[in-house]
C-alpha cells in the first residue's frame, strides 16, 4: 500500500488522531519491548517493572528505571516525531495518543499529547499522591537507591504505568474520546498487543496502520503500510505539503 493512499485518507478524514507505540522511538535509539532485541528479551518485566516488584524491592525497580530515564533523556526526537508535530501545526493531526513514556513527542513540539502509559517526567507517591519532578528524583538517586516523598517520606514510584497497575483513568478516557471523535485513527509503530490501548482503533470510525511487521488488527485496517515510521511519515508530510 502506498503512502499516497494514506495521504489521501488523512486529507479526507479529518479529524485524524494518531496512536503511537515503541516503533516510533526505535529510530531515536530506544529499544522496543517485545522484539527479539527488545528490552524484555534482556530482563523479566515482572522482576523490574511490575507493581508487585516495586512493593517487594523498590531499589531494584529504581535501578532499572534510573538507567531507562538516563537513556530516554539523552535520546532525541527523530523524523517520525518531527513529522507528526508538523502535521499538527498544519491542522492535519488533532492529537497524539502514545504508549511511549519517553516524552519525545512533546520535545518535538507536539502539543496535544495523551500519555496513556505515564512518562519519565515525574514520580509519584502512592501514600499521599504527591508528584515529584524528574530532576528532583534524579538528584535523590545520586545519593540513595530509592527516591522518597518530600511530604510523607514514602518511597516514590516511577511515573510510568507498571505491570499490574491500572492505566491512568483520566488519560484513558481522553484517549477513548479522541478515538471515537476521529474519522481516521492512524496507528504508528505499535503492534497493538497491549490492552486496553490496542482496542482504541476499533472505537474510531476508521483506522490505518504504519508498522514494521504484523499487528493484531491488520485485517480490519483501511490501509496497512509495513515500513519504518520515520521514512513513512516524512514521505506523508511531503505529499501533504
Ligand atoms: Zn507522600
Amino acid at each position: 500500500m502506498s503512502v499516497a493512499a494514506l495521504a489521501a485518507l488523512v486529507r479526507e478524514r479529518q479529524p485524524c488522531v494518531v496512536l503511537t507505540g515503541a516503533g516510533v522511538s526505535t529510530e531515536s535509539g530506544i529499544p522496543d519491548f517485545r522484539s527479539p532485541t527488545g528490552i524484555w528479551a534482556e530482563v523479566d518485566p515482572f522482576e523490574v517493572a511490575s507493581l508487585r516488584a516495586f512493593r517487594r524491592d523498590p531499589a531494584r525497580v529504581w535501578g532499572f528505571y534510573r538507567q531507562r530515564i538516563d537513556l530516554l533523556r539523552n535520546a532525541e526526537p527523530n523524523a517520525a516525531h518531527e513529522a507528526l508535530a508538523e502535521l499538527e501545526r498544519r491542522g492535519l493531526v488533532a492529537a497524539i495518543v502514545t504508549q511511549n513514556i519517553d516524552t519525545l513527542h512533546s520535545r518535538a513540539g507536539s502539543r496535544g499529547v495523551v500519555e496513556v502509559h505515564g512518562s519519565i517526567r515525574s514520580a509519584q507517591c502512592l501514600g499521599c499522591l504527591w508528584t515529584e519532578g524528574a530532576e528532583a528524583v534524579l538528584g535523590q538517586l545520586e545519593a540513595s537507591d530509592v527516591p522518597t516523598c518530600p511530604r510523607c517520606g514514602e518511597v516514590l514510584k516511577p511515573g510510568v504505568v507498571l505491570f499490574g497497575e491500572l492505566l491512568p483513568a483520566e488519560a484513558m478516557e481522553k484517549a477513548s474520546r479522541l478515538a471515537r471523535d476521529a474519522r481516521l485513527l492512524l496507528v504508528v509503530g505499535s503492534s497493538l498487543e497491549v490492552w486496553p490501548v490496542a482496542g482504541l482503533p476499533l472505537e474510531a470510525r476508521s483506522f490505518a496502520i504504519v508498522n514494521r511487521g504484523p499487528t493484531a488488527l491488520d485485517e480490519q485496517a483501511e490501509l496497512k503500510i509495513d515500513a519504518a515510521a520515520g521514512e513513512t511519515l516524512s514521505a506523508l508530510l511531503d505529499l501533504l505539503g
